[in-house]
C-alpha cells in the first residue's frame, strides 16, 4: 500500500499516512486532530502500478523539482 506525507497546516506537524490510491486525495486529519491538511509530494515506490507522471520533470530549468521551492 503506498504511504503519502502530509503536512499540517494548522501547527506545521508533518506525518504520514499508508492508504489505499483510490484514497491518495481524501483529506487527512493531523494526529493532533487538525483537518488542514496538504499532501506533499513524495517518492512513492509502487511495484506493478502504472506511473502517469512526464519522465522529464525536473530536467529543465526548475530549482530541485522535489518540492522546495513550495
Ligand atoms: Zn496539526
Amino acid at each position: 500500500m503506498p504511504r503519502y506525507d502530509f503536512r499540517c497546516r494548522a501547527c506545521g506537524a508533518t506525518f504520514e499516512l499508508r492508504r489505499p490510491m483510490a484514497q491518495a486525495n481524501d483529506p487527512a486529519v493531523c494526529p493532533q486532530g487538525h483537518p488542514d491538511t496538504v499532501k506533499l509530494l513524495s517518492t512513492v515506490a509502487v511495484t506493478g502500478g502504472a506511473v502517469q507522471q512526464a519522465p522529464s520533470a525536473g530536467g529543465g530549468g526548475g530549482c530541485c523539482g522535489g518540492g522546495c521551492c513550495g
